[in-house]
């Protein structure tokens, strides 16, 4: 069975000013990437826009309709220090959580056994009721809701291994044993959370925060020392993976050295567990990557290893 894309032309349109690393440019270089020989046979779909009502499964309906509410007209609309809302910013918002929704709709009627969501912005700062991080709705965690709420799964987890902690992520997920996120992630380094000493109400968070300059031996002995160990305990019916590739040698943004055999790597592991508990099925969800050859040839890697069956 094929991997999905999902993604949308409107997700260009959220206009993040100039200079802001999170620009349209990284998504035209996953848009480059997908068209190479290796990924252009693959099934893409418009990501459609999520409801309020899925976007308040994680988020303050408060908070959601504040945020459709600020949408300028022009100029830009500041929430927090680095995200801001464009003209453009409606549809991107919308599809990118509503793309993982279609993700879970698609992989769980067996129309694909993986799913991949290449858009932005990015989704795993975001909490409850604040935008952080460039991040609006936490796109990665409306798509787990919605596997629970639409499908009656009890059981989902979500790898990260953006650089960045999922600070959002965690905080809808750490009080809620259905749930299981494990994240890897520079330590020190924005937004400073994510602590190893954090379990969760259940063991089902797992932190393994590395030091700057942390490279292949060490992020795959996180893997599978912390990581993969624990998803396996969990066993959950569906996995996701919020695929940030920041972690890159390349990226400005941070200073892990992981390459691209390092997300191949760590994507065929999270794939063999989905084999073992999930019968394979397995969605990914884009989260960052700020350097174009480091974001192109790490999504080129994972995606390799998410279309291996
Ligand atoms: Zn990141």
């Amino acid at each position: 069975m094929t991997t999905l894309i999902f993604t949308h032309r409107d997700c260009f349109e959220h206009d993040t000013g100039p200079g802001h690393p999170e620009s349209p440019e990284r998504l035209d270089v996953v848009w480059q990437t997908l068209d190479r020989d290796a990924f252009r046979h693959l099934e893409r779909r418009d990501a459609p826009e999520a409801t309020v009502d899925q976007l308040a499964r994680v988020h303050a309906r408060d908070y959601v309709e504040a945020v459709l509410e600020a949408m300028p007209d022009t100029g830009y609309v500041r929430l927090d220090a680095d995200t801001l809302l464009s003209p453009g910013s409606r549809g991107a918002i919308l599809r990118a959580a509503g793309s993982v929704c279609a993700a879970v709709d698609a992989v769980q009627a067996g129309e694909a056994l993986r799913a991949f969501c290449a858009v932005r912005p990015c989704g795993h700062h975001a909490e409850p009721a604040r935008a952080m991080g460039f991040c609006v709705f936490n796109n990665v965690a409306v798509g787990a809701a919605h596997a629970r709420a639409a499908h009656g799964l009890t059981r989902v987890a979500v790898v990260d291994y953006d650089v960045h902690h999922g600070n959002g992520t965690q905080a809808m997920f750490e009080a809620d044993p259905g749930l299981f996120f494990a994240s890897t992630h520079q330590a020190p380094l924005y937004p400073g959370t994510g602590y190893a000493h954090e379990h969760g109400v259940a063991a089902n968070i797992v932190n393994a925060p590395l030091p700057p300059f942390s490279g292949s031996a060490e992020f795959r002995r996180a893997m599978e020392v912390d990581v993969l160990p624990a998803v396996d305990a969990f066993a959950p019916e569906l996995l996701f993976i919020s695929a940030g590739f920041d972690a890159h040698a390349r990226d400005p943004l941070a200073q892990l050295q992981f390459t691209n055999a390092d997300f191949e790597w760590a994507t065929r592991q999270l794939v063999a567990l989905a084999d073992k508990h999930c019968g394979g099925k397995v969605i990914s969800v884009l989260e960052g990557g700020y350097d174009p050859v480091g974001l192109a040839e790490g999504c080129a890697a994972h995606l390799q290893a998410l279309m291996r069956t």
